[in-house]
């Protein structure tokens, strides 16, 4: 079993988990909250341990080692650090995605595994971002680089403060119900296999009377105002052990701690860090920054260029200062959009060109190039209409909508983008609209168009992502001149092109990493807009062309949205579209992925999964004991290539497994990763621990 190297940037989650009162006051309870911080265990103003936000999303750990491929048996938690951005609710859900950020090798002592996430609640406000270490020890010297050294300088004078507390002999009993079921931590047995006398703490617990702690001593009664905790587990430690919490304020918004073993003094964890004060909402700020907006001397244009040169940026208002359907040319309106811009202390450079010429684009890039030296950011904004039902649309209407609004962000953003690739870093927004997305009588020049910019950005995603190029498109709704014939008053009234603002230059910021998204915004909402794909049907056997009646007959799984996805790009589709190649139509036909629906059908696929070539040598017998409705006992012994699988007991086996019929098939179907069954407690292992993953090596199921 090696490390999955290549699974660096892949994507975990979302992971979702729903809490409410109880667990807040359960955690509390698991680190050693009492009586006398009743506003943690009661219900009544309750209050929440921050790190009670940590121990909630443990499946993500569960995950990383799995993404990782990381040896279970020898997996410990290096090194947590939990940054804070709101306080955490008393109850709600947690959404966390993350990723692996990266690998160090540590030679004969292991690997680490670096993952970061990020938790929102349920309406997508960001909670708190975790950075998470795993040391495999038994997975080192796989030719990695060595981990950056850290240290941290601790005063040499005393703590300022020490807060003593004890752990209770059962407090992992406690502490395992907000979602760590780890054996390690249980399971007597388990503990001495892997070299421990008994269960012990989860550092993660010690990290929750360390908070307590913290909190007590610098931000009393205020857990609100913890703005991020780390540390490194350093050494383990046995329930019922009294710890000691040396505090050490550096500063008036920072102290450095470490928790004690307080029988031996042996630190158990070390190199902790506590920030605190009042969350600040990280600001969008473009100091430095150079913006290019089109098309910026009135409406939705105006507006973005005003925001950003209040956040610092230096702003090209470009406006050609034509009518409505893109006749005829002014100054005056991109000069008036400088001169407001330069009144509240701004900075900004008017342009006048047509974004839709070669010569246009090229200059209007050119000139923030010559002014102020890059361009970062890029508004693709300017716009007309000519509407017109289809059947009297004549090629002047055509052609004139298409040239501003498709050949005009063409002519702008080619320039802008290959200035923003030298310089690794830019941000592009495309400007499309409802009616390019849903359609809209009379607009059919328009509408093709918008959704043109679409495809534009889908690729251009792709090319810029290499170089930090991020590249979205909005679809505003706002009062403006060309929205005011189109629109009801009592709606043009509501919808200040000031409601848009926001989205677009949080997309531009470098805040944003998201890429090639489409987002609605207008009235104060703000969504999202995908092109999904439904999971659709595989109609071919054997190579055969289906007929048309058969597409009749199976139109309702071709037309199913059921379970659709949004692909990154075509690769991604294709890849899906190839691998549906293997899957057998009838399955397909179905919608189904999943293959058994019960052990028996996994052990009577075994023998065909069988690899005899894998097993040379192998002499071993597992015990698999599944409970549930449909569970049982069987055998499946292995002994020198050979293969013999029987329902019953034996004695002695190898190594024992004993599951849930629900869990055991939810990991045939490689819906639930084996180490993540392992260390969640539904797969429980007994006997030769280490000789369970030969399991993966000699049987291929799916
Ligand atoms: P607007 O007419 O106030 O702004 C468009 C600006 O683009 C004008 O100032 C115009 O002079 C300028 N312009 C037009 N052709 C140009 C060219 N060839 N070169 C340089 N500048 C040029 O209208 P708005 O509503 O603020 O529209 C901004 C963008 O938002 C447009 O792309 C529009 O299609 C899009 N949009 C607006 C809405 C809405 O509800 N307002 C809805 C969907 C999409």
């Amino acid at each position: 079993m090696a490390l999955n190297l290549d699974a660096i940037g892949e994507k975990i989650g979302p992971i979702e988990k729903e809490y409410s009162w109880r667990d807040v006051i359960l955690y509390a309870l698991g680190v050693g909250a009492g009586f006398d911080e009743l506003e943690y265990v009661y219900e009544k103003d309750l209050k929440v341990i921050p790190t009670f936000s940590i121990a909630t999303i443990i499946d993500f750990l569960f995950e990383l080692g799995a993404k990782a491929n990381v040896n279970t048996a020898g997996i410990l938690h290096g090194e947590q650090e939990i940054v804070f951005h709101r306080p955490i609710p008393t109850e709600g859900k947690f959404i966390t995605t993350g990723q692996i950020k990266n690998y160090y090798d540590l030679g004969d002592k292991g690997a680490i595994i670096v993952g970061e996430s990020v938790t929102k609640d349920a309406k997508g406000k960001k909670l708190f971002t975790s950075t998470i270490t795993i040391i495999g020890r038994l997975d080192g010297n796989f030719g990695g680089k060595k981990p950056p050294k850290k240290t941290i300088q601790f005063p040499d004078s005393d703590p300022d403060f020490v807060v003593e507390d004890c752990p209770s002999p059962d407090q992992p009993l406690i502490y395992r119900l907000s979602g760590d079921l780890f054996a390690l931590h249980v399971d007597p047995e388990f503990a001495r296999q892997v070299g421990f006398k008994e269960p012990i703490m989860h550092g993660l617990c010690t990290l929750g009377f360390a908070c307590r702690a913290l909190i007590k001593t610098l931000v009393p009664g205020r857990p609100d105002k913890v703005r991020r905790i780390s540390c490194r587990f350093s050494k383990p430690l046995y329930p019922g052990t009294p710890i000691k919490t040396l505090i050490w304020k550096v500063s008036d918004d920072k102290a450095l701690y470490r928790v004690v073993n307080a029988k031996t003094g042996d630190v158990v964890l070390d190199m902790g860090e506590f920030e605190f004060g009042e969350l600040v909402r990280e600001k969008i700020d473009f100091t430095g920054k150079v913006a290019v907006v089109t098309g910026a001397g009135g409406g939705l244009g105006r507006a973005y260029a005003i925001e950003l040169a209040k956040r610092g940026a230096k702003v090209i208002v470009n406006d050609l200062g034509g009518s409505r359907d893109g006749t005829g040319a002014s100054k005056t309106p991109a000069q008036k959009v400088v001169d407001e811009i330069k009144a509240i202390g701004g900075e900004a450079y008017p342009n006048y060109d047509n974004v839709a010429t070669k010569e246009g684009g090229e200059n209007i890039v050119k000139t923030a190039i010559e002014r102020f030296g890059r361009i970062d950011i890029l508004i693709n904004n300017a716009g007309i209409l000519r509407d017109k039902s289809f059947a009297k649309m004549d090629p002047d209407m055509w052609h004139g909508v298409m040239d501003v609004h498709l050949n005009g962000a063409y002519y702008v953003t080619r320039p802008a983008f290959l200035k923003m690739k030298e310089q690794g870093y830019g941000r592009i927004i495309f400007t499309t609209s409802a009616a390019g997305l849903y359609g809209n009588f009379g607009q059919a020049n328009y509408s093709a168009a918008k959704l043109a910019l679409v495809g534009f950005m889908n690729t251009l995603k792709e090319e810029g992502e290499k170089y930090n190029i991020k590249v979205n498109t909005v679809a505003p709704l706002a009062a403006s001149r060309l929205t005011q014939d189109i629109f009801p008053k009592d709606i043009l009234d509501k919808a200040k092109p000031e409601y848009v603002v926001p989205l677009v230059l949080y997309l531009v910021s470098d805040k944003c990493d998201v890429s090639g998204r489409i987002y609605n915004a207008g009235l104060g909402t703000y969504n999202r807009v995908v092109i999904g794909t439904g999971p659709g049907i595989m109609l071919s056997e054997k190579g055969e062309v289906p007929s048309p009646e058969k597409i009749k007959e199976n139109f309702d799984y071709i037309c199913s949205l059921k379970d659709f996805k949004v692909y990154k790009n075509l690769t991604e589709q294709l890849t899906d579209l190839l691998s549906s190649l293997n899957k057998k139509p009838d399955l397909a036909a179905k919608g189904e992925s999943t293959i058994f629906n019960s052990p028996n059908e996994v052990f009577a696929a075994l023998p065909k999964a069988f690899k005899k070539d894998a097993s040379k040598g192998v002499d071993v017998s597992f015990l698999f004991k599944i409970s549930g409705k449909s569970g049982g006992e069987w055998v499946v012994k292995i002994s020198d290539g050979n293969l013999d699988i029987t329902e019953g007991v034996i004695d002695n086996p190898t190594t024992t497994l004993e599951m849930e019929d629900k869990d055991f098939l939810d990991m045939m179907n490689g819906k639930l990763p084996a180490m993540q069954a392992y260390t969640s407690g539904k797969l429980k292992i007994s006997g030769d621990i280490m000789k369970s993953q030969l399991i993966e090596k000699l049987f291929k199921l799916n």
